[in-house]
Protein backbone atom coordinates (compact mmCIF):
# COMPACT_ATOMS: atom_id res chain seq x y z
CA UNK A 1 0.00 0.00 0.00
CA UNK A 2 2.50 2.08 1.08
CA UNK A 3 4.83 1.93 -1.71
CA UNK A 4 1.99 1.96 -4.09
CA UNK A 5 0.55 5.55 -2.96
CA UNK A 6 4.46 6.62 -2.75
CA UNK A 7 4.78 5.87 -6.21
CA UNK A 8 1.84 7.18 -7.41
CA UNK A 9 2.57 10.85 -5.52
CA UNK A 10 6.33 10.80 -7.09
CA UNK A 11 4.58 10.35 -10.74
CA UNK A 12 2.85 13.49 -9.54
CA UNK A 13 4.82 15.48 -7.96
CA UNK A 14 7.29 15.21 -5.81
CA UNK A 15 7.14 18.03 -3.61
CA UNK A 16 3.28 16.94 -2.68
CA UNK A 17 4.45 14.39 -1.41
CA UNK A 18 6.91 15.84 0.85
CA UNK A 19 4.16 18.78 1.90
CA UNK A 20 1.66 16.61 3.03
CA UNK A 21 4.05 14.37 4.53
CA UNK A 22 5.25 17.76 6.59
CA UNK A 23 1.81 19.06 7.12
CA UNK A 24 0.71 15.79 9.23
CA UNK A 25 3.56 16.19 11.26
CA UNK A 26 3.07 19.94 12.46
CA UNK A 27 -0.97 19.45 12.34
CA UNK A 28 -0.18 16.46 14.58
CA UNK A 29 2.31 18.25 16.73
CA UNK A 30 0.17 20.90 17.43
CA UNK A 31 -3.06 18.83 18.37
CA UNK A 32 -0.70 17.12 21.08
CA UNK A 33 0.23 20.27 22.77
CA UNK A 34 -0.92 20.89 26.06
CA UNK A 35 0.62 24.24 26.86
CA UNK A 36 2.14 27.84 25.48
CA UNK A 37 5.65 26.30 25.71
CA UNK A 38 4.71 23.43 23.52
CA UNK A 39 3.38 25.21 20.94
CA UNK A 40 5.97 27.82 21.17
CA UNK A 41 8.28 24.62 20.26
CA UNK A 42 5.88 23.59 17.33
CA UNK A 43 6.81 27.15 16.28
CA UNK A 44 10.04 27.09 16.28
CA UNK A 45 10.15 24.32 14.45
CA UNK A 46 8.38 25.30 11.46
CA UNK A 47 10.50 28.70 11.16
CA UNK A 48 13.64 26.50 11.30
CA UNK A 49 11.64 23.68 8.83
CA UNK A 50 11.37 27.35 6.51
CA UNK A 51 13.67 29.56 7.34
CA UNK A 52 16.78 27.25 8.84
CA UNK A 53 17.15 29.97 11.26
CA UNK A 54 16.68 29.81 15.04
CA UNK A 55 17.49 31.39 18.70
CA UNK A 56 17.34 30.67 22.31
CA UNK A 57 17.17 32.44 25.61
CA UNK A 58 13.53 34.18 24.74
CA UNK A 59 10.96 34.49 27.98
CA UNK A 60 7.04 34.31 27.52
CA UNK A 61 5.23 37.10 29.68
CA UNK A 62 0.93 37.19 29.79
CA UNK A 63 -0.84 39.95 30.45
CA UNK A 64 -3.98 42.50 30.38
CA UNK A 65 -2.99 44.64 27.24
CA UNK A 66 -6.49 45.75 27.20
CA UNK A 67 -9.46 45.05 24.56
CA UNK A 68 -9.50 46.82 21.07
CA UNK A 69 -12.46 45.85 19.36
CA UNK A 70 -11.08 48.19 16.48
CA UNK A 71 -7.40 47.01 16.17
CA UNK A 72 -7.10 43.31 17.80
CA UNK A 73 -3.82 43.43 19.74
CA UNK A 74 -2.12 39.81 20.07
CA UNK A 75 1.41 40.54 21.72
CA UNK A 76 4.49 42.44 21.32
CA UNK A 77 8.28 42.30 21.25
CA UNK A 78 10.35 45.05 22.85
CA UNK A 79 13.02 45.20 20.40
CA UNK A 80 16.63 44.37 22.40
CA UNK A 81 15.03 42.60 24.82
CA UNK A 82 14.24 38.73 25.19
CA UNK A 83 10.86 38.34 26.26
CA UNK A 84 7.42 38.23 24.61
CA UNK A 85 4.74 39.71 25.79
CA UNK A 86 1.02 37.83 25.09
CA UNK A 87 -1.83 39.51 25.75
CA UNK A 88 -4.56 37.19 27.78
CA UNK A 89 -7.75 38.88 26.71
CA UNK A 90 -8.17 37.44 23.48
CA UNK A 91 -6.97 34.38 24.67
CA UNK A 92 -9.93 34.61 27.65
CA UNK A 93 -12.42 35.47 24.79
CA UNK A 94 -11.45 32.48 22.78
CA UNK A 95 -12.09 29.75 25.13
CA UNK A 96 -15.88 31.56 25.21
CA UNK A 97 -16.35 31.76 21.59
CA UNK A 98 -14.40 29.22 19.54
CA UNK A 99 -12.42 26.95 21.59
CA UNK A 100 -10.59 25.08 18.42
CA UNK A 101 -8.71 28.37 17.74
CA UNK A 102 -6.89 28.56 20.68
CA UNK A 103 -3.59 26.34 19.45
CA UNK A 104 -3.84 27.66 16.23
CA UNK A 105 -4.17 31.52 17.31
CA UNK A 106 -1.43 30.97 19.47
CA UNK A 107 0.95 29.34 17.03
CA UNK A 108 -0.19 32.35 15.09
CA UNK A 109 0.91 35.14 17.47
CA UNK A 110 3.75 33.46 18.75
CA UNK A 111 4.99 32.77 15.14
CA UNK A 112 4.83 36.80 14.04
CA UNK A 113 6.47 37.57 17.46
CA UNK A 114 9.32 34.88 17.21
CA UNK A 115 10.07 36.07 13.66
CA UNK A 116 10.71 39.72 15.03
CA UNK A 117 12.92 38.53 17.69
CA UNK A 118 15.00 36.84 15.03
CA UNK A 119 15.59 40.52 13.52
CA UNK A 120 12.71 40.88 10.96
CA UNK A 121 11.19 44.24 12.01
CA UNK A 122 9.32 44.89 8.89
CA UNK A 123 5.03 44.55 9.81
CA UNK A 124 4.11 43.76 6.14
CA UNK A 125 7.08 41.57 5.47
CA UNK A 126 6.36 38.94 9.06
CA UNK A 127 2.96 39.11 8.09
CA UNK A 128 3.80 37.58 4.64
CA UNK A 129 6.51 35.04 5.70
CA UNK A 130 4.64 34.22 9.02
CA UNK A 131 1.68 32.94 6.24
CA UNK A 132 4.35 31.52 4.20
CA UNK A 133 5.54 29.55 7.02
CA UNK A 134 2.11 28.30 8.47
CA UNK A 135 0.93 27.16 5.12
CA UNK A 136 4.04 25.15 4.27
CA UNK A 137 3.61 23.74 8.34
CA UNK A 138 -0.07 23.11 8.15
CA UNK A 139 -1.82 23.79 4.35
CA UNK A 140 -4.34 26.10 3.17
CA UNK A 141 -7.14 24.97 4.78
CA UNK A 142 -5.98 24.74 8.46
CA UNK A 143 -7.01 27.37 11.08
CA UNK A 144 -3.71 28.68 11.63
CA UNK A 145 -2.88 29.78 8.39
CA UNK A 146 -6.91 31.30 7.83
CA UNK A 147 -5.89 32.92 10.66
CA UNK A 148 -2.36 34.33 9.48
CA UNK A 149 -4.34 34.92 6.24
CA UNK A 150 -7.06 37.26 7.27
CA UNK A 151 -6.72 37.77 11.05
CA UNK A 152 -9.71 40.52 10.90
CA UNK A 153 -11.89 37.93 9.94
CA UNK A 154 -11.60 36.21 13.51
CA UNK A 155 -12.05 39.47 15.56
CA UNK A 156 -15.10 38.86 16.79
CA UNK A 157 -13.20 35.46 18.30
CA UNK A 158 -10.16 37.49 19.96
CA UNK A 159 -11.98 41.02 20.84
CA UNK A 160 -15.03 41.72 23.53
CA UNK A 161 -17.31 43.80 21.36
CA UNK A 162 -18.34 47.21 22.55
CA UNK A 163 -15.50 47.70 25.58
CA UNK A 164 -12.11 49.56 25.08
CA UNK A 165 -9.97 49.39 27.78
CA UNK A 166 -6.34 49.86 27.73
CA UNK A 167 -3.44 47.55 29.07
CA UNK A 168 -2.61 47.09 32.73
CA UNK A 169 1.40 47.79 32.98
CA UNK A 170 1.92 46.65 36.25
CA UNK A 171 1.06 42.86 35.74
CA UNK A 172 2.65 40.28 34.21
CA UNK A 173 3.17 36.77 34.46
CA UNK A 174 5.73 34.76 33.09
CA UNK A 175 5.30 31.57 31.92
CA UNK A 176 7.82 29.17 33.16
CA UNK A 177 9.84 26.50 30.98
CA UNK A 178 8.83 28.94 27.75
CA UNK A 179 12.07 28.45 25.77
CA UNK A 180 13.42 24.91 26.19
CA UNK A 181 16.67 25.96 24.59
CA UNK A 182 17.28 28.33 27.15
CA UNK A 183 16.83 26.13 29.80
CA UNK A 184 20.87 25.38 29.97
CA UNK A 185 21.46 28.64 30.41
CA UNK A 186 19.08 29.24 33.94
CA UNK A 187 20.63 28.89 37.41
ZN1 LIG B 1 4.51 42.65 14.50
Amino acid sequence: MFVKSRTISLRKNKQIEINTRTNKDFQGRLEKTKSLPDIFEVVKAAVWECQRKSRGGLMLGLANLGNHPQGFFGAFYPVGSNVIVMNKIPLERIKETRKELYKPYVFHVLLHEYLHTLGYMSESGVRQMALEITKDAFGEEHLATMIAANTAHFFGNLVYPDATWGPDEMKMELVCGFDRESANYIG
